[in-house]
């Protein structure tokens, strides 16, 4: 049986392991491609080691667990801060994906330079 072949265009912008697959339609209508995905290692990873956990598994909460007030007042906002994080990353990398489905130059020194300074921010901020 033969498939079709899709055409895929992979992208490695050389930092952060942002790896953009872009899969080319098969018929061209407003976007150069049509779909892809893009992976990275911008996000904070929850102890767990569960990429996709939201840092409210139960081992998370167990660490940031303490009888102290406080520090348990301190250690719950470093956990809603990760998860704020984690989201405007998640923003910040559909974004890029859609620059590169609309053909934008993503791999510019221009762009890569901005991924930075944004993320600094982002960083700053949570
Ligand atoms: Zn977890």
């Amino acid at each position: 049986m033969e498939t079709e072949k899709m055409e895929t265009k992979k992208i490695n912008l050389g930092i952060h392991k942002i790896i953009i697959d872009l899969i080319l339609p098969l018929y061209k209508e407003n976007s150069m491609y049509s779909s892809g995905s893009i992976t990275s290692n911008l996000k904070r990873v929850c102890e767990c080691g569960d990429p996709s956990c939201e840092f409210n598994c139960e081992q998370a909460l167990e660490a940031a667990s303490d009888r102290n007030f406080e520090q348990q007042q301190l250690n719950n906002e470093v956990l809603a801060k990760n998860r704020r994080y984690n989201h405007v990353i998640d923003t910040l990398t559909d974004l890029i994906l859609a620059h590169a489905i609309e053909g934008i130059d993503v791999e510019s020194l221009a762009y890569l330079k901005g991924i930075e300074v944004a993320e600094q921010a982002i960083s700053g901020k949570f």
